[in-house]
C-alpha cells in the first residue's frame, strides 16, 4: 500500500492530523490499533477548560474538527472565568463520551483521501535516511514518505492499581510494544511519564440530596465558529454535581500510602503536576482539610459518573473505603476503579516547530507522545503535524505558528525548546500575549491562514469574512455615532448610578465605561437598523473596552524584547512584585537572576511572570539601575 502520509494512532492528535492531511488532498492512511476507539476520550468526558478552550477555538479557526465534534456531543456548556477579563475566559463542554467517538468515526467514514488501517505499527522504515513507511505486527509494510506518530499513552504502557500491573495503554486497550525499540534504534531519546484516572461510579448509587448541583450556562455558546449544530445545543443539557473529600478520606488515604505504586517506587514515570492524583494531593497539601470533587455524567445513555478530582492508583479496596467516606458517596457503587498508566514519550527537543524530527526527514510526532497531557494539547499538535506533512507532499513551505499567533504557537515553542520532563498542560500564564490570544478572536487571528492552507472550506471562510466585516463595520459605526447630554440619556445613566454626560461623546467612548455594554447603547437610543449577532456585539465590546490594555500590553512586550539586558536589582524582593505565584517567587528567590533575559530562561518562570516583573520594574523605571551597576554593585 502506498500513501502520501501515514498517521499512527486514532486518538485526538491522530484524528486532527489525519483529517488535515486528507482535507489538504493527500492520500492518508490512519493506522490504529482499534478503529472502534477512534476519537475515544481516555479520561475525563470534557473538552476545553482554562487555556484549553483557546486551543480548541484555534483548531476550529484553522479548519480542524475538535470544536465541531464537541458541539455534536456536548451535554453541558460552561464559560469559565466569565466574570474576569476576556484574556482568561475559556469555554468548557461536558461531552457524551460514546457519542464523541461515534460522531468522529462517522465523520471519518465519509472523508475523501482517507483509509483506515486497523493494525499495530511496529517499526519505522527508512530509505536513504528518510522515512519510507512502516512495518506492522502482521508483517506487512505500508509505504509513505511521511509518518506521524500519535501513539498517546500506549508505548510500552503499563497500567497500575495498587500492586497489580498489566500491560495496556488504557483500560480495555493493549499496549504498543514494538515502536519504542524502533525509535530508540533511530536515535530518539525516550522518557517515561505517568498519568492516572479516577473511579467511575453508578449514577443511581449517589445521594444527590447531599451534593451540590452545578448547572451549565443559561445561554451556551458553541465551540465551533463555523459548524453551528441545529438546534443548538443539539443534545439535552445535564447537571454536574459537587462534593468534597474530608479528614476521614485523607486519613484513609494517608494510612495506605505504602500501598500506592507512586510512593513505593513501582511507578517510575513522572506524573502531571497540575492534575495530581488524590494521594499526591493529600501528601503535598497536608494543611488542606478538603478537596473539591466534581461528579460528571459520562453521557446521556450511560450510568457512569466520572469522579473528577480523585484520580488514583491505590488498591481497589482502599479506593472503595475512601470514596465511601465522601458525603453523598457513602453507598456509591463502583463501575470501574481508578488506575495509573506509565508510558514512553519522546524528547520533543529533537523536533522542529512543525513537529518533524530534526534528524529523520518525514517523521513527525504529535500529542501525548511528545510529553503533553490533554485532548486539546494533543489535537493542536496533530493539526500542525498533519498540515506540515501535507505541506511537504504539496511541496509548500512549512507552516509554523509563533507565540504571537496563538496558544498553538506557545505550545509548539515550549515543547521544542524546553521539552517536557513532566506532562505538559496549557495555561493562560504560559502565553505572554494572552490578552491578544483570546478564544473569542481565534478566527480573526487564524482563519485567513486556515483558508489559505486549503483546510478551512470556502463556505466557512465566507462566514468568517461576514463576521470580520461586521465587527469592523460596527466599530466604525460606534466611533461615528454620538450621544449628547440630553435629558433622556442622562436620566438613563443617573437611574443606574452612573455619572451623566457633560459633553457630546461617541458611542465608542461611552462603551469604554465598565458598566456599559453594547446592549446599553441600544437602550440609550443607538439605532442599529439591522440585527447585530451576539458574537459580533461581544467582539466589538471587547475590542473597544480593552483597547487601552491591549496597546499597553503590546508596548510592554516590545519592552520585554528590547530589554533583554535590563538589570533586576539584586535587592529586589520578589514578594513585592504583584501577580507572581508562590512557586515562581521561590524559584526566582533561589536563583536571583540578574537580568530580565536570565529570568526569561529560568525553568518554571512563565512568560507572564517575566511580564509582571517588567511592569513592576517599568513602574519604578526612574530608579532602575544600569545593568553594569547591578552586576558589579
Ligand atoms: C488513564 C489515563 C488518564 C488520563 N488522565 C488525564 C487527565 O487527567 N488529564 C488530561 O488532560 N489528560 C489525561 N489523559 C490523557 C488524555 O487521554 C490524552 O492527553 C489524550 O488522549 C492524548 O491524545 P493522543 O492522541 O496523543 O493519544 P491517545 O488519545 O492516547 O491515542 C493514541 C492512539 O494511538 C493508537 N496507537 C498507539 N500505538 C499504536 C501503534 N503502535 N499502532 C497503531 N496505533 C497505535 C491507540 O490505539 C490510540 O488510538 C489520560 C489518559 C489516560 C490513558
Amino acid at each position: 500500500m502506498e500513501f502520501d502520509v501515514i498517521v499512527i494512532g486514532g486518538g485526538h492528535a491522530g484524528t486532527e492530523a489525519a483529517h488535515a492531511s486528507a482535507k489538504m488532498g493527500c492520500r492518508t492512511a490512519l493506522v490504529t490499533l482499534n478503529p472502534s476507539r477512534i476519537g475515544f476520550m481516555s479520561c475525563n468526558p470534557a473538552m476545553g477548560g482554562l487555556a484549553k478552550g483557546q486551543l480548541i477555538r484555534e483548531i476550529d479557526a484553522l479548519g480542524g474538527i475538535m470544536g465541531i465534534n464537541t458541539d455534536k456531543s456536548a451535554i453541558q456548556y460552561r464559560k469559565l472565568n466569565s466574570s474576569k477579563g476576556p484574556a482568561v475566559r475559556s469555554s468548557r463542554a461536558q461531552c457524551d463520551k460514546a457519542l464523541y467517538a461515534q460522531r468522529m468515526q462517522e465523520f471519518f467514514l465519509g472523508l475523501a483521501n482517507l483509509t483506515i488501517v486497523p493494525v499495530e505499527a511496529s517499526e519505522i522504515l527508512l530509505a536513504e535516511g528518510k522515512v519510507r513507511g512502516i512495518r506492522t505486527t502482521d508483517g506487512s509494510d505500508i509505504f509513505a514518505p511521511n509518518v506521524i506518530i500519535t501513539s498517546g499513552t500506549f508505548l510500552r504502557a503499563i497500567m497500575h492499581t495498587g500492586f497489580d500491573q498489566a500491560p495496556g495503554g488504557r483500560a480495555g486497550d493493549q499496549s504498543s510494544t514494538g515502536l519504542s525499540a524502533s525509535l530508540e534504534k533511530l536515535g530518539f531519546r525516550l522518557g517515561r511519564l505517568k498519568t492516572g484516572t479516577p473511579p467511575r461510579l453508578h449514577k443511581d448509587s449517589i445521594d444527590y440530596s447531599k451534593v451540590e448541583a452545578q448547572a451549565g450556562d443559561v445561554i451556551p455558546v458553541p465551540f465551533s465558529f463555523y459548524h453551528r449544530t441545529q438546534p443548538f445545543p443539539l443534545l439535552p443539557q445535564v447537571h454536574c454535581f459537587i462534593t468534597y473529600t474530608n479528614e476521614l478520606t485523607h486519613d484513609i488515604i494517608e494510612k495506605n500510602f505504602d500501598k500506592s505504586p507512586m510512593f513505593t517506587g513501582i511507578i517510575q514515570g513522572i506524573g502531571p503536576r497540575y492534575c495530581p492524583s488524590i494521594e499526591d494531593k493529600v501528601k503535598r497539601f497536608r494543611d488542606r482539610n478538603r478537596h473539591q470533587i466534581f461528579l460528571e455524567p459520562e453521557g446521556l445513555n450511560t450510568n457512569e459518573i466520572y469522579v473528577n478530582g480523585i484520580s488514583t492508583s491505590l488498591p481497589r479496596d482502599v479506593q472503595e473505603a475512601f470514596v465511601h467516606s465522601i458525603v453523598g458517596l457513602e453507598n456509591a457503587q463502583f463501575i470501574r476503579h481508578g488506575y495509573a498508566v506509565e508510558y514512553d514519550c519522546v524528547d520533543a527537543r529533537q523536533l522542529k516547530a512543525t513537529f518533524e524530527s530534526k534528524d529523520v526527514p518525514g517523521l513527525f510526532f504529535a500529542g501525548q507522545v511528545n510529553g503533553t497531557s490533554g485532548y486539546e494539547e494533543a489535537g493542536a499538535q496533530g493539526l500542525i503535524a498533519g498540515i506540515n506533512a501535507a505541506q511537504k507532499v504539496l511541496e509548500k513551505s512549512p507552516f509554523v505558528l509563533s507565540r504571537l499567533d496563538g496558544y498553538i504557537g506557545v505550545l509548539a515553542d515550549d515543547l521544542v525548546l524546553k521539552g517536557a520532563d513532566e506532562p505538559y498542560r496549557m495555561f493562560t500564564s504560559r502565553a505572554e500575549y494572552r490578552l491578544l490570544l483570546r478564544e473569542d478572536n481565534a478566527d480573526l487571528r487564524l482563519s485567513e491562514m486556515g483558508h489559505e492552507l486549503g483546510l478551512l472550506g470556502d463556505e466557512e471562510y465566507e462566514i468568517f469574512c461576514r463576521r470580520r466585516d461586521s465587527i469592523s463595520h460596527w466599530k466604525d459605526a460606534l466611533s461615528k455615532n454620538y450621544f449628547y447630554p440630553v435629558t433622556g440619556v442622562n436620566d438613563w445613566l443617573s437611574a443606574r448610578g452612573l455619572s451623566p454626560l457633560k459633553d457630546r461623546v461617541s458611542a465608542e467612548v461611552l462603551l469604554r465605561r465598565p458598566e456599559l455594554t453594547f446592549d446599553s447603547l441600544v437602550e440609550l437610543g443607538l439605532a442599529l437598523g439591522e440585527t447585530v449577532s451576539a458574537d459580533v456585539r461581544e467582539q466589538v465590546e471587547i475590542q473597544v473596552k480593552y483597547e487601552g490594555y491591549i496597546k499597553r500590553d503590546l508596548e510592554v512586550l516590545e519592552g520585554v524584547r528590547k530589554n533583554e539586558f535590563l538589570a533586576i536589582p539584586l535587592q529586589l524582593d520578589f514578594a513585592d512584585v504583584p501577580g507572581l505565584s508562590t512557586e515562581v517567587r521561590s524559584r526566582l528567590a533561589r536563583v536571583r537572576p540578574e537580568t530580565i533575559g536570565q529570568a526569561t530562561r529560568l525553568q518554571g518562570v512563565t512568560p507572564a511572570a517575566v511580564a509582571a516583573i517588567m511592569i513592576f520594574l517599568k513602574m519604578k523605571s526612574s530608579k532602575a539601575t544600569p545593568v553594569s551597576d547591578a552586576l558589579h554593585g
